[in-house]
């Protein structure tokens, strides 16, 4: 026992290091972002996350995946409650700790219910492969859903499967020990389904019973720690990051697009000659975005909040209207720019350097961003409380203010507005010349 027990904490802790580092990679390149206050209204900001992260309000606008995905979550977090006898039993080497606190009746109750929701886990994987590679829904495919993404979104739904059968597999051929009074598989009450399943097993002798139940635990666990390392690289991060993305969401009115702090105090100085700059107002390096490091916090924590779901591109105008344009794209391609940007300055020391790429350009084009019509409908559809929008507008800012790349269309009404103080080209003196034709 005590050689497992060794292999155990050594497997725990190995993946208490691997997790932990990776998170403090994540958390740096979001804190490489442009500073932004996100933490006034506290009570409002609770209430938010209960709603659409806890409760996942926005998930049920679509009722059917709503359901089955909530089946998914909710399997996921109360199953992990077993993880912490598991957890115990392993360092301990003990087995089925909790029946000594709880006693049969009351322990049988909970794994009975962990059961029911095992099966129910099982069930919603399966439905949702079928919807991804039988029933090919369109919003999962698309031009940046390559190779990865999509054997992601695979994946993690045959491991959980996979997961939960070893878990059920592990309590049948235990129950079927306990009847037999076999070595310490002591009475551990009655389990609903793996009790219901026993006859699969029955003709079993007791050291293949020991095996499959071992293996099973071990399966179990080991899956468990390397889902945990694995979800850090893959959007199953949502799992985690859809709570503090719900707290720091941006409480400003749909629809409204935030001001340059620093081109408004030009106007204002502009329009008012009396206006006076607030003290220690500073000019930014770069006005809009165009890596990373430009956007704020909050937007790279969209990113890597993002799940991939593509509800945004499906409700998107100028994607159903065969733009280039997919704000899921967008997402990802955050992400992705700021793990490449992490991990070269990781190589670099620490040393915040430039790699000589960009978000803007090398990920995403102008002419994507150019199809955006501001609209909000990504927003609004974002089960996650991410804001595409926010990106494009800041990139957008960029190409315009120091590129000075905008459409031919933009740039006559940009030096009309300059000159004459109007979209239209014509001269301020002439603008009261209609009273004199009517
Ligand atoms: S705001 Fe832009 S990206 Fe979002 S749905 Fe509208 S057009 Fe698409
Ligand atoms: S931005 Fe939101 S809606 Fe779009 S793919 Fe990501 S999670 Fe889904």
């Amino acid at each position: 026992m005590i050689v497992q027990q060794i292999v155990f904490i050594v497997l725990l802790l190995a993946t208490a290091f691997c997790f932990t580092k990776r998170i403090a990679f994540i958390r740096g390149n979001i804190l490489s972002g442009r500073a932004e206050k996100l933490n006034d209204q506290p009570a409002r900001r609770w209430k938010y996350m209960a709603l659409y992260a806890l409760g996942q309000k926005k998930m049920f606008k679509r009722i059917v995946p709503a359901v089955f995905h909530f089946m998914i979550y909710s399997g996921f977090i109360i199953i992990n409650l077993e993880i912490a006898e598991i957890m115990l039993d392993g360092i301990l080497g003990t087995h089925r700790l909790f029946v000594s606190v709880l006693g049969p009746g009351l322990y049988g109750t909970f794994i009975s219910i962990f059961e029911v929701l095992a099966v129910l886990v099982i069930l919603a994987c399966l439905v949702f492969l079928a919807r991804r590679w039988v029933l090919r829904l369109k919003r999962f495919f698309g031009r940046e859903m390559t190779r990865w993404p999509k054997l992601d979104a695979t994946l993690i739904l045959v491991i959980e499967t996979v997961l939960m059968t070893f878990f059920l597999s592990m309590n049948t051929a235990d129950s079927l020990l306990q009847d037999m009074g076999y070595g310490h598989y002591h009475e551990a009450g009655f389990f609903l389904v793996s009790d219901s399943l026993k006859t699969l097993f029955s003709s079993l002798d007791a050291g293949t019973l020991v095996f499959i139940e071992r293996f099973g635990w071990w399966a179990h666990i080991v899956g468990v720690f390397a889902f945990t390392i694995y979800i850090t690289y893959s959007k199953h991060l949502h799992i985690f990051l859809a709570f503090p993305n719900a707290w720091y969401t941006r409480f400003k009115s749909s629809g409204k697009i935030s001001n340059m702090p620093e081109v408004a105090r030009e106007v204002k100085a502009m329009f008012d000659p009396s206006y006076q700059p607030e003290e220690n107002a500073a000019t930014p390096d770069r006005f809009g975005a165009k890596d990373v490091t430009d956007l704020s916090w909050k937007s790279i924590m969209d990113a890597y909040s993002c799940t991939e779901c593509g509800r945004c591109t499906s409700e998107c105008p100028a994607n159903l209207t065969g733009k280039l344009l997919s704000p899921r794209k967008i997402m990802m391609d955050t992400r992705d720019r700021s793990d490449e940007l992490g991990y070269f300055i990781k190589k670099s020391g620490g040393e915040k350097k430039e790699d000589g790429k960009s978000l803007l350009h090398d990920y995403i084009s102008m002419e994507e961003l150019d199809a955006c019509t501001t609209c909000q409908a990504c927003v609004e559809a974002c089960p996650v409380s991410i804001s595409p929008l926010d990106i494009i507008i800041e990139l957008r800012r960029y190409l315009a203010m120091e590129e000075s790349k905008v459409p031919s269309e933009w740039a006559l009404m940009f030096g009309n507005i300059e000159n004459n103080g109007a979209p239209w080209q014509f001269s301020p003196s002439d603008r009261l010349n209609w009273k004199d034709e009517a």
